[in-house]
């Protein structure tokens, strides 16, 4: 089969690879739509763990065989990948936190995953989803799953006023995912204009771009004292830091983007949450017990009844062997973007 392989840093490539063949207790899919993440772009541009690997987890496809043990059934059904490969059996997968296993594989970076025209997964890390829904949309489950997520650990209530800051993909999902829930007014900031557009048309009642107005001085004239839910969906430092500044007293702010690692935060920081007396919750992937959670389960009733709009969210559509030159314009900013799907049958 083709697929995309990433060699080394910065060195990714189109290229005839083994058909996996799924052992027992396993399916293969055969996919159809797999869209770009942010953190592929890092593997790539930053090294990954592992070398040779096919990256990719936001996917769908149809199951096209299955392994010893597994019901013929499933062959020809539809079905999104769940990546995240726990050991069901640790202390934290006991307690349904899957993300915080012991043991864990994830299905694109610990794995092979889904730049391929198949990916091999376990039986338990198949979402079967019914054959109406489009695979693209189908593909795009996963990052759903995160922004919903982070509205439970939020402990989001309908009739909450929140502030998204970014509005990247997760930053998307998150505005579509309060309005769904309810929120009473939804902000949402980015540097750049055509997200904010794009999140308007989601549901955002505010935008505000930081490098046009003075953005603290605008959120307080919005929320006043705060807040009740800000979101972090930047990994920018900066951002971080003002997400207490715009957060109510007993406010929650729920953190999702990737900061870097060789930064750190002044004391200040704890000083003033703690003055605000405010929660600070980190985010890591999407499940839930029983497993992958309700955030999987949500995000297909959204799409069913068309609460959640997908198509809003992609800006370019490729075949798979395209995959190296795009990595290349994104990783050095030279592609402006939103979702991007790769298609593997649209083999050049
Ligand atoms: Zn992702
Ligand atoms: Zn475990």
């Amino acid at each position: 089969m083709k697929a995309v392989v990433l060699e080394d840093k910065r060195v990714i490539t189109y290229k005839e690879v083994p058909t996996p063949e799924p052992p027992s207790g396993h399916v293969r899919l055969q996919v159809k739509a797999v869209s770009i993440c942010g953190s592929d772009i890092k593997r790539y541009m930053d090294g990954h763990r592992e070398y040779n690997l096919i990256l990719g987890h936001e996917s769908a496809g149809v199951i096209d065989q299955v392994g010893q043990g597994v019901s013929k059934d499933y062959l020809g059904k539809h079905a999104a990948v769940i990546p995240l490969v726990p050991c069901f059996e640790c202390e934290q997968c006991q307690r349904g936190f899957y993300s915080a296993c012991h043991k864990y594989s994830f299905i694109g970076s610990r794995q092979n995953g889904c730049y391929a025209e198949y990916v091999d997964v376990p039986e338990r890390n198949i979402f079967i989803v019914p054959e109406n829904l489009s695979l693209e949309h189908v593909a795009m489950i996963e990052p759903s799953t995160v922004a919903r997520h982070m509205l439970s650990l939020g402990n989001f209530q309908s009739g909450e006023t929140a502030i998204v800051m970014g509005a990247g993909s997760i930053g998307l999902m998150l505005v579509q995912w309060l309005r769904i829930l309810g929120a009473k007014r939804i902000i949402s900031t980015d540097v750049l204009d055509q997200n904010l557009e794009i999140a308007s048309k989601l549901g955002a009642h505010f935008t505000l771009n930081p490098t046009k107005v003075d953005l603290i001085k605008e959120l307080k004239n919005l929320v006043g004292d705060g807040a009740d839910l800000t979101l972090e969906a930047t990994g920018v430092p900066q951002v971080l830091e003002q997400t207490l500044q715009v957060t109510r007293p007993r406010g929650k702010i729920v953190l999702a983007g990737n900061q870097p690692l060789d930064k750190s935060l002044p004391l200040t920081f704890i000083e003033n949450m703690m003055r605000r007396e405010i929660s600070l919750i980190g985010c890591f992937m999407s499940y839930s017990a029983p497993f992958p959670g309700h955030e999987w389960t949500e995000t297909i009733d959204a799409l069913l009844n068309g609460s959640l709009d997908i198509d809003k969210m992609i800006s370019h559509r490729y075949p798979l062997s395209k995959a190296p030159e795009i990595f290349e314009k994104i990783g050095t900013h030279q592609l402006a973007h939103q979702k991007i799907i790769l298609n593997p049958e649209e083999i050049a």
